[in-house]
């Protein structure tokens, strides 16, 4: 269980994000989420944790700015008080192969997914160092382990995750504050629903377990990461991808 606990959970509002936000309060955390663009889905997730008995709130930010990162993670420290467990899940995509791909392409996908992370780990470093029980969990991806043609941005800004994880699961060490990342494979959500049926069948092809993966099989691991059992694993990769990397 992670009662007593308080949960900030970036791109919370939809898929895997969405699903670690609902475990979470299943388990009794407080949950705050960090959305983009879609409020209404947003709301709903707040109130599904509600109905848990858990506080939740949802905060609109863009991650890859900053400023609104500092500003949106002392709103969420005035209401809360003190964070334990920081999810940086936002993410986004923007495909093309490398040739063709433009500098908003690389800025976009580096902003959201690596310094996105970057920026609310910064600001929430201090109370995060504070807790107990503080964990840092990073939503990387297979592709930033194996490398992925089309995804030459996204798989740079992934592996970069894992760099950055290492570095903070050393300094956060002494304060017994673990830094892990998840590297899903292939998971059902909106970011892989506009696949074309061949590159889904393709893909899925790939995974020995022969299906692709639900927002709750990523949800399970990060559930373990943020509880007490997993108190001294640290600077870890965990794949959840069906075996597609091993
Ligand atoms: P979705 O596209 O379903 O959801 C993305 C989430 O990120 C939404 O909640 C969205 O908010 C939020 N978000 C997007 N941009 C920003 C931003 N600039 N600031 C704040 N929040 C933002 O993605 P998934 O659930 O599939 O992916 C979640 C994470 O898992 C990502 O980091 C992704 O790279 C990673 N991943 C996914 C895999 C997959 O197969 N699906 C595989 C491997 C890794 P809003 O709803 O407001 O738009």
């Amino acid at each position: 269980m992670l009662t007593t606990r308080t949960a900030v959970i970036t791109g919370g509002s939809r898929g895997i994000g969405r699903a670690i936000a609902t475990e979470y309060a299943r388990q009794g955390c407080d949950i705050a989420l960090v959305y983009h663009g879609n409020e209404e889905a947003a709301t709903e997730v707040v109130r599904q944790a509600q109905q848990c008995g858990v506080r939740a709130q949802a905060y609109q930010c863009d991650v890859s700015d900053w400023a609104a990162t500092q500003t949106t993670c002392q709103r969420i420290l005035a209401d809360f008080s003190a964070v334990d467990i920081l999810v940086n899940n936002a993410g986004i995509v923007h495909d093309n192969l490398f040739m063709r791909m433009s500098e908003a392409d690389i800025d976009e996908v580096l902003g959201v997914n690596l310094k996105g992370a970057m920026a609310m780990t910064r600001h929430l470093t201090p109370t995060l160092l504070k807790s107990a029980h503080g964990r840092v969990i990073n939503i990387s991806s297979v592709v930033g382990l194996m490398g992925n043609p089309g995804q030459a941005n996204y798989a740079a800004a992934k592996a970069g995750l894992i760099g950055f994880t290492k570095s903070i699961a050393r300094e956060f060490a002494s304060r017994s504050v673990t830094c892990n990342v998840i590297a899903p494979g292939f998971i059902a959500t909106d970011m892989t629903a506009g696949l074309p049926e061949s590159a889904t069948e393709k893909l899925t092809s790939l995974v020995p377990l022969k299906r692709t993966g639900a927002p709750e099989d990523v949800a399970g691991a990060a559930v373990f990461l943020a509880s007490d059992q997993a108190s001294y694993i640290t600077g870890q990769v965990i794949q959840v991808d069906g075996g597609m990397r091993m």
